[in-house]
């Protein structure tokens, strides 16, 4: 049993804690949402009246935050868990942020003499509660095999990419690639319904035809042939559009500053952005099934 320590417990974050805490960890965590908190304590966590108390509690720490700036203001300064982390405790970071943020946070720690890893996640809040996430692992060979036995509570594919930010870098084509399939997969049904074909009838043949992708088998964004997809329970997140939108932008800047052409990537960032103007941030991704065709965000 390992004393682990777990800041921001939201969508992904909450269920992973439980998995660690079903596992017979000791898990101290933390989040600025109460209800989070309280949610946690349920689930049999010990819960930290700060960050900086919970990244003191434990010999491991996993933080799974919004994004790079949030990373940024709980691991640096004076309060940050690099700072209060106790002596030789491995830092783990599953939150999807830009690969800069991602080596510059692991570069300060490694100057503290901390092992730290950027541990992004795919398989979304079914996976994060099935115990089955796939992480895309950047760091150290010998962080990798520390954080291995932890990951493997909350995961069921371990990949490590390679040094530093490589995790990170996995994650932004593997969202990149998703969006473009989602918004193709949208454009098929949208088109199929205004030549009169039933989702069903498509669904039945797209899933075993050359353009089958996890878009459509898993995560439909018509009600109806994938029961838990989102598309069944009003596009309620799952994977919130906001969340797929940062994720595109951080591609696109990353693209940008590898000279690699991503026109697709960037069509996709751009009917993402129309999308969240519209009033479909809060929604699952998902739901860009309403902007394609043309209906209101919360229709
Ligand atoms: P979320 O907004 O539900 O959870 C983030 C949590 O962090 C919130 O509860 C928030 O209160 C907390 N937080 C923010 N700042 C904090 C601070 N300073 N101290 C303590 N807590 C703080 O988001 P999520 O859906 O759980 O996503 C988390 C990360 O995982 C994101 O980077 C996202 O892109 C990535 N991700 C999400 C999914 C998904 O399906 N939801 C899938 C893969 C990856």
């Amino acid at each position: 049993m390992a004393k682990i320590g777990f800041i921001g417990l939201g969508n992904m974050g909450g269920p992973m804690a439980a998995n660690l805490i079903k596992a017979q960890h000791h898990v101290t965590g933390f989040d600025l949402v109460p209800s989070a908190l309280s949610a946690f304590s349920g689930n049999g966590g010990h819960t930290a009246a700060s960050a900086p108390e919970a990244a003191g509690a434990g010999e491991v720490i996993v933080t799974m935050l919004p994004a790079g700036p949030q990373v940024r203001a709980v691991y640096l300064g004076p309060d940050g868990i690099i700072a209060r982390a106790s002596k030789g405790a491995l830092l783990i970071d599953c939150s999807t942020i830009d690969v800069d943020t991602a080596r510059a946070v692991a570069a300060e720690a490694a100057k503290a003499g901390l092992q730290m890893i950027d541990a992004p996640v795919s398989g979304g809040t079914g996976g994060a509660t099935a115990g089955t996430l796939t992480f895309m692992v950047g760091g150290e060979e010998s962080a990798f095999a520390r954080a291995r036995p932890v990951l493997e509570k909350m995961g069921r594919t371990i990949v490590h990419a390679g040094a530093s930010g490589a995790g990170q870098t996995a994650k932004i084509c593997n969202n990149m690639i998703l969006a473009a399939s989602m918004i193709a997969t949208c454009e098929g049904f949208a088109l199929a319904e205004k030549l009169g074909l039933p989702a069903q009838t498509l669904f039945d043949i797209c899933s075993t035809s050359t353009s089958q992708c996890w878009a459509m088998t898993g995560y439909c964004p018509v009600p109806g042939p994938v029961p838990a997809a989102p598309s069944n329970r009003d596009y309620a997140a799952g994977f919130t559009a906001a969340n797929m939108l940062k994720d595109l932008r951080l591609a696109q800047q990353a693209a940008g500053s590898a000279g690699a052409a991503t026109p697709l990537g960037a069509a996709a960032a751009n009917l993402y952005q129309l999308y969240v103007d519209g009033g479909g941030g809060p929604f699952d991704f998902s739901g860009i099934m309403r902007l394609i065709r043309r209906d209101k965000p919360a229709d």
